[in-house]
Order: structure tokens, then C-alpha cells, then sequence
């Protein structure tokens, strides 16, 4: 048989879709958490909590196909909420490290003082590990060989079923979606929301657009570069940025970092955490201290590689992106 016809068979067999995003063996960077040390650490911090400024709450949202407890944290009681979701796939450790520290900082900061203060309008919902079976063996799909991240449209999987049920309960002001991008995507890190013609309600696409913005610049004025990518297509919402978004109507940002070699994944972690203070800040009411700290970033720094990011410029309203700095890797 002609190896063409083989290979198109196997795909079919294989279901297809699903083997667009086949598994590429990646290593586990030393030192990350893996699972039963993430509930350590998170078991650690609410019972610091307990004697401290009680704002935690650990919950289960559901189990792994493995049977692991899919744990979600909450953290302060404001009106508004943000849900964080970490790690789809199990071999992008920035997001857990990210996650764990932002959570570390939100738990011990003294009241009243800064990022503390933000949680009396906000609370924070956040998923560290989403999947915790492929973290375990460092494989980017669950253990049934799924990938989590393009299972929402039909949620076949019991880890996307948990995170559904948690979001129609919850109905979060806003959701993100946090990956990275495999070793060899040269893409700098970058944020991707519901544009025009993704079939998402103007309302969704403008929430999208205008956080996407923000982050943007408030992102850049804390060192750390970020280009914008918008969905304008039809595709099937398979991908949960695209279904929560354009099919549950909840303004959704999906967040990136780029993991080229020699960029660690301390390095990686600080982005993403970098991005959920920042994304919390804008919903809790900072919108404007971020757009000025990011003008007073931009006055005092000038455009750079305006042309060879010409392609990166928003079609109209918004500022040009023409300030990308990338982060120096450690
Ligand atoms: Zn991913």
C-alpha cells in the first residue's frame, strides 16, 4: 500500500482531529512539581491560611481519569471572579509554577496592601494542574490519550466535564486558558481572544478586546513582551478559549510562553504569573493605572522594530502595537 494512503488510514483510525496534535516526548524540566508536591504545597498554604488572613479554600472539582482530585483554589470575595486554568497539557509546566506563586502572594500578602487589596472586588478561582494524570508522565494528553484542549467541544473526558460544570457554576467575569508553545515555535508569547467572525456576541468580543489590550501594555511596562492573536474564523470551538468564549458567551484570554531553548522555565513561570497579577488587576478596577503605566512605559522607551511588527498592528481603535520587548532569558 502506498505509504500516502497508510498514513491518511492511520490518521483516520486514530480519530482524526485528535492526531493533529499527536504526543512529542518532551523531558520534565528538573525541580518542577509534579502532582502529590503541588497538594502539598497547596495543603501547606491553607493551613497557613487558617491562622493568617483565611482567604483560601481548596476544592475538588472532580477526578482524573486516574482518579486524581482536580483541585481548584479560591481566593477572595469580590463580586467579580477570574478563573484560572492551568496546564491542559501536562508537559507545559510554566503555568502550575506560575500559578503557585501567584497563590503564595495573594494568601500572604498583609491586608490591604497590594495584590490583597484586589480581592475585595475580585475572587480568584484558580486550576494549577488541569491535567494532572499527563503531568504526571510529562505527556501532553490525559491518560486516555485525549487532549484535554480540543475535548470541549463534545467533553468526552471527566477532567473537561469538571472544568465545564465549574464554569457554568461559577460564571466568571473572566476565564483564562494558560499553555506554551513546544521548544522549537520560535512565536514570542502571546495572548489569543474571540476577534470579529469568530461567532462570539459583540459584548464577549469587546470584554476580549479590551482586556487583550490592556494586558498587553501592562504586560510590556512590566518587562515582559506579548504579541496579540484574535480568532476570526469558523473552526469548530474544539479548543476551550474558543468554546467558553464564542459557545459558553463567558470573555476568555489564552496565554502562551514561548520555550525556545534556553529560556527556563523559572523564566516562564515569572510570565505567567506576571499575567494573572496583571489580569486580576484589570478586572478588580485597575484598568486605567495599567493603561497609564504602560503609556508612561512607552513615553520613556522608543518604538521598537516598529516595521517588523507591522503585522502584529490592531485593525482600528487601539493602540499600534509596535512596542514589543522580549524578555531576557535566564
Ligand atoms: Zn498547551
Amino acid at each position: 500500500m502506498p505509504r500516502f494512503i497508510l498514513t491518511v488510514l492511520v490518521f483516520a483510525l486514530c480519530g482524526g482531529v485528535t492526531s493533529v496534535s499527536a504526543e512529542r516526548n518532551l523531558t520534565r524540566p528538573p525541580g518542577t512539581t509534579r502532582y502529590a508536591a503541588m497538594v502539598k504545597q497547596l495543603t501547606a498554604l491553607a493551613d497557613f491560611d487558617k491562622d493568617h488572613s483565611k482567604r483560601l479554600t481548596l476544592t475538588s472539582l472532580g477526578q482524573s481519569v486516574k482518579g486524581r482530585s482536580l483541585w481548584m483554589a479560591t481566593v477572595g470575595h469580590g463580586p467579580k471572579s477570574i478563573f484560572y486554568l492551568c496546564r491542559q497539557h501536562g508537559h507545559e509546566p510554566a503555568s502550575t509554577e506560575g500559578a503557585l506563586a501567584f497563590l503564595d502572594t495573594l494568601v500572604k500578602a498583609d491586608d490591604d496592601t497590594p495584590p490583597a487589596h484586589l480581592l475585595d472586588a475580585v475572587t480568584v478561582y484558580v486550576v494549577p494542574m488541569a491535567n494532572p494524570d499527563g503531568s504526571e508522565v510529562f505527556r501532553r494528553h490525559n491518560s486516555r490519550n485525549v487532549d484535554l484542549n480540543r475535548d470541549w467541544l463534545r467533553r468526552t473526558q471527566p477532567e473537561t466535564r469538571a472544568f465545564y460544570s465549574a464554569l457554568l457554576r461559577l460564571h466568571p467575569t473572566l476565564v483564562t486558558d494558560q499553555h506554551e508553545l513546544y521548544p522549537d515555535d520560535a512565536r514570542p508569547d502571546f495572548t489569543e481572544t474571540a476577534g470579529p467572525g469568530s461567532g462570539a456576541t459583540p459584548e464577549v468580543i469587546a470584554a476580549c478586546d479590551d482586556a487583550q489590550a490592556v494586558v498587553q501594555g501592562a504586560l510590556l511596562a512590566e518587562g515582559f513582551g506579548t504579541v496579540i492573536h484574535q480568532v476570526t474564523d469558523t473552526h469548530p470551538a474544539r479548543l476551550a478559549h474558543r468554546y467558553i468564549s464564542i459557545v459558553a458567551g463567558l470573555p476568555t484570554l489564552l496565554f502562551e510562553t514561548n520555550r525556545l531553548p534556553g529560556r527556563s522555565v523559572g523564566s516562564r513561570a515569572a510570565a505567567q504569573e506576571q499575567f494573572m497579577l496583571t489580569v486580576l488587576r484589570d478586572v478588580a478596577g485597575e484598568r486605567e493605572q495599567l493603561l497609564a503605566e504602560a503609556d508612561a512605559w512607552r513615553a520613556a522607551h522608543p518604538p521598537l522594530l516598529a516595521s517588523r511588527h507591522k503585522a502584529f498592528q490592531r485593525p482600528t481603535g487601539k493602540p499600534p502595537v509596535t512596542d514589543i520587548q522580549e524578555k531576557v532569558s535566564d
